[in-house]
């Protein structure tokens, strides 16, 4: 069985010219994909029945990603949801909005590229939970489609997606890039290169690889500390020199691509979160114009937690004193277990029936809500 969001347009021309079809069915079967959004073969409509049924037996199939469990953030800007794949496999996709002057709301999808992660970062939920397998693209292709779906409800669409949920995409290489390519194919989904960052924990040849791909992706890199004793203590996987090596991999990245990476830094009280690792830190980004995304640390069940504010804005002040850029991440959905893989965790703990736990978050708490809600998941999901 082949997934028809995992074929790309071109390969889709060929497949139709394969078939005897003139070129603009593709084009049709590629609207239907990404503008109509089909539960199966069945619904594209806008194709003959006979070719419908010579899709059907060469084995060509519409997958779509059932929809396990929905959490609303309080101020209804953040969604996170429990994604059922084939196979049973659960991952989590997220719903970041922030809204803009012109009305129209920034959508970030945040997309899972693996189900668990063999990186085993010790304040990860996903990392501790372990590795389950690779997602195919067409599987991270259903995530967007599925929220992009839930958005098109309320005249709104997917703006940016970003490849950091469960799982280390550049682990995940060949099916992350393929990802990618649909997604910023304007004959399928049609985002701008610009509008996709990818997010690793720090594979240097991939990360070299993915700068030779002439692509204008934006790169993360999971630092989390200046030292490389602290890093491996934080990311067990990490190699003896990894950070220097992150940082010279970074400005290659840049070299090649002309985009500046950002570095993430998951800021743990008591561990990584001190004015002194802040100055060293500083001293070894400075004048590289790099930008670090400082994340206070969601508290998962590891045992780290969240330094205070205070603790967070001596470091900031401290890294912007010595000459780096930064910004804290607004702390999206902490109540909701935003962080990746948390969701996941809590249902394999959870025994409230899905009904019940639909109702709890989607209603409007303390009346912040500045996003409508979205209609519940229909009943055939
Ligand atoms: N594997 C990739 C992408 C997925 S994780 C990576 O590690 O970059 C995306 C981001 O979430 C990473 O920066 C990761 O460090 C961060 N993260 C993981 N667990 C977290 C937690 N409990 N609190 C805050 N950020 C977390
Ligand atoms: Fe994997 Fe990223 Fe979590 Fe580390 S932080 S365990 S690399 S998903």
């Amino acid at each position: 069985m082949t997934d028809l969001y995992r074929i790309l347009p071109a390969e889709l021309d060929e497949l139709v010219a394969g078939l005897g079809q003139p070129r603009y069915r593709a084009d049709q079967i590629l609207k239907a994909l990404y503008r109509e959004a089909p539960d199966s073969l069945d619904d594209l409509r806008l194709l003959p029945a006979p070719l419908r049924g010579m899709l059907q037996a060469g084995g060509y199939v519409v997958g779509a990603a059932v929809e396990v469990r929905r959490v609303v953030s309080e101020d209804g800007n953040t969604t996170k949801l429990l994604l059922r794949m084939t196979e049973g496999t659960l991952i989590e996709s997220v719903l970041m909005q922030y809204p803009q002057e012109d009305g129209h709301p920034r959508s970030t999808v945040c997309v899972s590229t693996q189900a668990g992660c063999a990186m085993g970062c010790v304040f990860c939920a996903t990392g501790q939970m372990g590795f389950e397998r690779n997602l195919r693209a067409e599987e991270v292709i259903a995530q967007v489609v599925h929220i992009s779906r839930l958005l098109r409800q309320r005249g709104e669409h997917v703006t940016n997606v970003v490849f950091m949920g469960m799982g280390e995409p550049l682990a995940n290489y060949a099916e992350t890039l393929r990802a990618v390519r649909l997604l910023t194919d304007r004959r399928a989904f049609g985002l701008g290169q610009r509008h996709i960052t990818i997010s690793t924990v720090g594979l240097i040849h991939a990360i070299d690889r993915l700068a030779e791909e002439g692509m204008q992706v934006g790169l993360a890199i999971s630092l989390h500390s200046p030292t490389d004793e602290l890093r491996q203590q934080l990311v067990p996987t990490a190699g003896p020199n990894s950070v220097h090596d992150l940082i010279a991999a970074a400005r290659r990245y840049f070299s090649k691509t002309g985009r500046r990476v950002t570095f993430e830094y998951a800021l743990i009280d008591g561990v990584n979160d001190s004015p002194e690792i802040a100055r060293q830190l500083a001293g070894l980004l400075r004048g590289g114009g790099s930008h670090v995304n400082l994340i206070p640390v969601n508290p998962t069940a590891g045992g780290f937690g969240k330094p205070s504010r205070n603790r967070v804005m001596e470091f900031e002040r401290v890294l912007r004193a010595g000459g780096v850029n930064c910004t804290v991440r607004v702390e999206k959905g902490s109540e909701i277990s935003a962080a990746c893989g948390q969701l996941r965790t809590d249902e394999a703990n959870a025994t409230i029936e899905l009904a019940e736990l639909m109702k709890l978050p989607v209603v409007p708490v303390h009346g912040r809500r500045q996003s409508q809600p979205f209609p519940a998941p229909s009943p055939h999901q």
